[in-house]
């Protein structure tokens, strides 16, 4: 952070994302969230001794996803080691992990700030490990253990220190998660702690090249708490500076009720993880082929697909930004337009804001996820065909997009049964209209005389006439076109 006083911070990132394999990383268990306590377990993952432990092919080719995705060297021979350290939810007494030989290793990922610059962040590393399980502190007499998440995968993805200001480090974690939910690798919720984030930053006059003390913020669980905990730390440290002092070297965790840091244990303390090969696992060896199914299998990146939005379909940054934030809401935008009779630009803008606007509120009062929508592309298409051809008005297509929600029925067939399509039959309002002139010849005079405001008065009565259904703009056009001859034979 460049802030007044000369300083900047240095910050570097540690996160670990959760794999969706649906077994573990070693053995056949499943990995899903939420099941019974401790049913999701077996001797490999309890750690029993003489269980063997088996690599997921899966979790391997989730992890050569990733760094294809962020532009790493991708390692034809990677070794899993043993972490050791005690801890109640780790019944091995050590992890099983990557440490030395990791299987990705130097990429490039851009972040984006908020004025469209972009800055390039290097990826030191990505490495497989296996999750401990999980204990509950919040009984008040005692502490239960859950080992159903012990030997769930995941990747640890480490930055090199390149980042500046916590809105940097905002902006990466954003990427990061986007590109794990587009390679459909993590589920990217970081409440269900599936993506986690530790913090190391320094902070040094602003200009130098020089490593000043860092300290270490550990499982950040949200994006906002990341930003707040490096703005208070960052501050922390300037100020100690400029007092002539130095941080000490240690870890923190971020307080997000009391808004600041407190110590976890100091440096002195730090483990001595006793790293060793595995002995129960060979090395992870990939051939050529196995690297390029997965590169054959990638999808379009984020960002990629972001600027394709604003080529393709004429949107704005703005609009592409959150069309593409999720994927599913961006195959379902993609769908859609797919579904359009006519392709203008600005009916791809007419699709974007029902999609992001009437479409994504009606999601979320039913509380359905857009992976699972009540009305298909196909069916929201057609709704939008006759919105943009002039059968229906804007409030009549709200309507039916709720009553399409409802009761699955499709969006022309309301139309026809209900007889709500909207009066687009010029012969017909040009014969209503030639009425209502008849029957009010005293404000017809009224406007030949000059009363232009009379106009209005004329739309209203056939409005009247057809309960609302006429379609505005083409009654307004044929009432002009008539009264424009009264006037040339009335001059
Ligand atoms: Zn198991």
């Amino acid at each position: 952070m460049n802030d007044s006083n000369g300083y900047e911070a240095v910050i570097g990132l540690e996160v670990h994302i959760q794999l969706t394999t649906r077994t573990k990383a070693f053995c056949g268990c499943s990995t899903r969230f939420g099941d019974a306590p401790n049913t999701n377990t077996c001797p490999v993952c309890l750690g029993y001794p003489g269980a063997l432990p088996v690599a997921n092919r899966e979790m391997i080719s989730m992890a050569i996803a990733l760094g294809l995705a962020t532009g790493c060297t991708i390692h034809h021979r990677s070794v899993f080691v043993r972490k050791h350290y005690f801890y109640p939810d780790l019944p091995k007494g050590y992890q099983i992990s990557q440490y030395e030989d990791p299987i990705c290793t130097d990429g490039t990922v851009d972040i984006e700030l908020d004025d469209g610059t972009r800055k390039p962040v290097r990826i030191r590393r990505i490495h497989i490990e296996e999750d401990a399980g999980k204990s509950l502190h919040d009984i008040a007499t005692e502490t239960l253990i859950d080992l159903n998440r012990c030997g769930v995968p995941l990747l640890e993805i480490v930055t090199e220190p390149d980042l500046r200001t916590p809105a940097e480090a905002h902006a990466f974690l954003v990427l990061l998660r986007k590109i794990v939910t587009y390679l459909e690798i993590c589920d990217g919720n970081m409440e269900e702690g599936s993506l986690r984030c530790d913090a190391n930053v320094s902070v040094r006059p602003a200009g130098s090249r020089e490593m000043r003390t860092k300290t270490e913020i550990k499982n950040l669980n949200s994006f906002r708490n990341v930003e707040r905990a490096l703005g208070y730390e960052i501050h922390r440290h300037a100020e100690l500076l400029r007092q002539g002092e130095s941080p000490e070297s240690e870890t923190l965790l971020w307080d997000a009720v009391r808004n600041l840091t407190v110590p976890l244990r100091g440096k002195e303390e730090s483990p001595d993880y006793r790293y060793f090969p595995e002995p129960d696992l060979p090395p992870v060896v990939l051939d050529d082929a196995w690297i390029e199914r997965v590169r054959a299998a990638l999808p379009e990146l984020p960002l990629a697909r972001r600027d394709r939005f604003i080529a393709n379909y004429g949107l704005s940054r703005y609009d592409a930004d959150i069309l593409t934030a999720e994927k599913p809401l961006a195959d379902f935008f993609e769908h859609t337009v797919a579904g359009l009779k006519r392709r203008l630009p600005e009916d791809f803008k007419t699709a974007c804001n029902w999609v992001t606007g009437d479409f994504t509120r009606m999601l979320r009062e039913r509380k359905r996820p857009i992976t699972d929508p009540p009305l298909s592309p196909a069916a929201l298409a057609e709704l939008l065909d006759m919105l943009i051809e002039g059968t229906i008005s804007g409030k009549m297509a709200k309507q039916i997009l709720e009553e399409a929600a409802d009761t699955g029925v499709h969006p022309r067939e309301i139309v026809g049964r209900s007889g709500a399509a909207q009066l687009t039959d010029e012969g017909f309002l040009s014969t209503l209209i030639d009425s209502v002139l008849r029957e009010n010849e005293p404000s017809v005079r009224k406007y030949l005389g000059g009363r232009e405001n009379v106009f209005g008065f004329f739309v209203g009565q056939v409005m009247k006439a057809t309960q609302g259904r006429a379609n505005p703009e083409l009654v307004n056009r044929i009432l002009r076109e008539k009264l424009d001859e009264r006037k040339k034979c009335h001059e």
